[in-house]
């Protein structure tokens, strides 16, 4: 059990929207008040990207140093590629996009399940239907008992490993009411429709609100994932316009400062993101690459994934489609590859709020994670018979791609990726700045590439259908021969934990 003694309480909203934040945790990231987002130096860049063609010399360069060290780019050199509008050197960028993905994640997918556990909110973001005062939304905060239903599907009727819990932010779930969850998430055990096998949540990555260094100690200690918060913007102005200053969330140094507080606490897999569509999309990914550069002066420690979320209609505000700054999905899709490059060792997730379209799109331009029989409603997947199932007045917003899982693996084995449901990394304390080097260097991918090919095979006998199954062994005997020519005097032991796999075993990982 979490030991939550060191918690703060809140006697109620008003009390803690006055005093959750704690101003010394943010200025010790902030020396001498001087910010990391350096807005001068970013908007510096911004103004001269309409200017001249760049040197394609130039771009090759930085095309070479991203692909040969994996190291975070400059801000100078990000810019240099935004410039990039001739057609045949941005392919150059995509194909090395796809190239440095597969040295750092090979041809693996990793896939979870979004699990929104509560809509209770004591902010007032203007683009978000959960915002408080907003009464055309139902409130709900899930049991422990109707969250083991939500498990229950999430697990032992679809198959996910991996989830990522999402929460508003108010003092109803608390630190001690997310620690709560992850913990009950874990404990859940079922039984696999096929095999009768046991099957269970085995990596809960939490997206919620910043929370000080004793609350992350916490959510550490059960054992959480990726804890991931969007900036939504890093423009301050943009930023304090969307977010009101009475609420928690308008305090823009609190949330800038929240991944060196994960750090510090040990929660050291820390996932990105920016609401693309609220902001000039070239702000946002300059930015993200200065507060990247930050986290690793500090700890060398980088985001372990980028998110992007792409501000979508929602319920009671009209500021997702007035914005003028929503970007179309040829953007989108250049965004990513210039992500890919700019910051060569993280994950990319790519959600449901996209296409089938833009989704397939991108695989091969850098993207690592995707969710998939996913349902944002809160108790969605258990209250409906068809995870897919959407009502827009239960849910943030409406999903683009509603594949089922199953279909997702069969498209994915079509274009020659293996769906990963590995989550050895973080159990093995492969996390933080232990991960990274393995990434930067090829290492991880390699190693990975055994976990993905074992959970992929206790997936198939576990939940897949006929015509999966069959198109999935496929693509297994190739993954395992590639192994066996890859590691040669590994390869016995690989084999000899696939056979127990088939055999039934349960949860093997290198
Ligand atoms: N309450 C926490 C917070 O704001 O950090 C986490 C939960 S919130 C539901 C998760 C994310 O949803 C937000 O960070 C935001 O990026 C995203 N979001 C909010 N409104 C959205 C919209 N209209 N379209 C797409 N994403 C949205
Ligand atoms: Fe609340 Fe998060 Fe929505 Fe803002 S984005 S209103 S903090 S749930």
């Amino acid at each position: 059990m979490a030991d939550v003694s060191r918690i703060r309480r809140f006697t109620g909203e008003d009390d803690y929207r006055r005093n959750f934040v704690v101003q010394k945790e943010i200025d010790k990231y902030l020396p001498g008040g001087r910010h990391f987002i350096d807005d001068a130096r970013i908007r510096g860049i911004i103004s001269g990207l309409d200017s001249a063609p760049p040197d394609p010399v130039r771009v090759r360069e930085i095309i070479a140093k991203s692909e040969s060290t994996c190291e975070t780019l400059t801000p100078e050199e990000t810019g240099v590629l935004m410039q990039v509008t001739d057609p045949a050197l941005f392919e150059e960028m995509r194909a090395a996009a796809d190239r440095i993905k597969h040295k750092v994640y090979d041809n693996r997918i990793v896939v979870f399940a979004p699990l929104y556990i509560s809509n209770a909110c004591v902010n007032g973001c203007r683009y978000c239907g959960f915002r408080e005062g907003n009464a055309a939304q139902k409130r709900r905060i899930l049991t422990m008992d109707e969250l083991k239903e939500e498990v229950d599907v999430i697990a032992g009727r679809i198959g996910h490993k991996r989830v990522i819990a999402v929460y508003g932010e108010h003092p109803s779930t608390s630190t001690e009411y997310i620690a709560e969850t992850i913990e009950t998430c874990y404990a859940r055990q079922v039984k696999a429709p096929k095999t009768g096998a046991p099957v269970g949540i085995r990596r809960v990555n939490v997206n919620a609100a910043p929370l000080p260094v004793e609350d992350l100690k916490v959510l550490k200690s059960v054992g959480i994932g990726t804890f991931q918060v969007f900036q939504e913007t890093y423009d301050r102005s943009l930023y304090e316009s969307m977010h009101p200053a009475w609420s928690v969330k308008g305090n823009y140094d609190w949330r800038t400062t929240c991944f060196h507080r994960c750090l510090e606490a040990g929660v050291d897999d820390v996932g990105f993101g920016v609401l693309y569509g609220l902001c000039d999309w070239r702000y946002e990914l300059l930015a993200t690459v200065m507060h990247a550069r930050d986290l690793e002066r500090w700890f060398n420690i980088g985001p372990h994934t980028l998110s992007f979320p792409r501000l979508e209609p929602a319920s009671g505000t009209k500021v997702p489609e007035e914005s003028p700054w929503l970007i179309d999905d040829e953007t989108f899709a250049r965004i990513i590859v210039i992500a890919r490059l700019s910051i060569p060792y993280t994950g990319i997730i790519i959600t449901a709020r996209e296409s089938p379209e833009s989704r397939n799109r991108v695989l091969n331009r850098g993207m690592t994670q995707l969710d998939c029989s996913s349902n944002i409603a809160i108790k969605g997947y258990s209250d409906f018979e068809n995870e897919s199932h959407q009502e827009k007045d239960r849910q943030q917003f409406l999903l683009g791609d509603t594949r089922s899982l199953d279909e997702m693996v069969r498209y994915l084995a079509s274009r020659n990726t293996i769906t990963s449901f590995c989550t050895a990394g973080y159990r093995c304390g492969r996390t933080g700045g232990c991960i990274m080097d393995a990434l930067k260097t090829g290492r991880e991918g390699k190693f990975c590439k055994i976990n993905a090919v074992l959970t992929f095979r206790e997936w198939l006998d576990d939940f897949a259908s006929e015509e999966t199954l069959r198109i999935g062994n496929a693509l297994i005997e190739k993954e395992l021969e590639g192994i066996r020519e890859w590691v040669p005097k590994f390869y016995p032991s690989v084999m000899k934990q696939y056979e127990a796999t088939c055999r039934g075993e349960r949860d093997l990982f290198f």
